[in-house]
């Protein structure tokens, strides 16, 4: 007999969006264990390894019983990098149960997934990210670390849509980061750059995970 497709998972838990344009939207979160980076920076290290496996069906169990007290209409998968595991089952299992489903990805693996949003975040040293994600990515979130150069920033957003938001997040929001942050929303817009936004990470503020 076949086995149940698993997937190892780090955590479900239920919130706010903070960051990017869904901000402040009930969410529930799927985060994926597992990342091929290893960003010096990364909040979520202990996703690196934790994680235990579940079958879709129980992540679907675990899902239904959060929205009994928690009606929210969106999923988030997020990681580490949700894409290292094939997310195509939960993905179709997700929308049977009518979900807003949105992926945030570092944006060095692709999977041509149904989902209502994309959410990337190229990182360092060479902010690669995959090019199918030029047409399909909602959103491009660049977090403001001491080591994000001004290029980057400037090269993404001329590589992109002019429709699709850069933002420039803040990291953990330091007031160190947000300095740099402002200067660069000011270079970008001398530089004739538009749709770029400093943003903040609502959660943390609010002390929500
Ligand atoms: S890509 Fe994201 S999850 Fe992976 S190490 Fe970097 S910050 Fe952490």
């Amino acid at each position: 007999m076949p086995q149940p497709h698993t997937l190892k998972i780090a955590d479900i838990f239920s919130s706010i969006q903070g960051e990017g344009l869904r901000q402040g939207e009930p969410t529930i979160f799927i985060r994926l264990s597992g990342c091929n980076l290893r960003c010096s920076f990364c909040d979520t290290k202990y996703a690196w390894r934790k994680g235990r496996n579940y079958t879709v069906s129980r992540i679907l169990l675990e899902i239904r019983k959060i929205r009994k007290r928690f009606p929210a209409e969106w999923v988030c998968l997020t990681g580490g990098e949700p894409l290292l595991q094939d997310l195509s089952e939960l993905v179709k299992n997700l929308k049977k149960e009518h979900l807003k489903i949105q992926i945030e990805t570092n944006a060095t693996f692709f999977q041509p997934l149904p989902v209502d949003w994309h959410t990337i975040s190229p990182k360092p040293r060479n902010y690669f990210y995959r090019p199918e994600y030029k047409s399909r990515a909602k959103e491009i979130k660049l977090l403001v670390t001491r080591s994000l150069p001004y290029d980057v920033v400037k090269k993404i957003r001329r590589e992109f849509p002019a429709r699709t938001p850069l933002l420039l997040q803040i990291e953990s929001n330091l007031a160190s980061s947000l300095k740099k942050g402002l200067k660069y929303l000011k270079l970008a817009t001398q530089d004739g750059l538009r749709n770029i936004r400093v943003s903040a990470q609502l959660h943390k503020f609010f002390g929500l995970p």
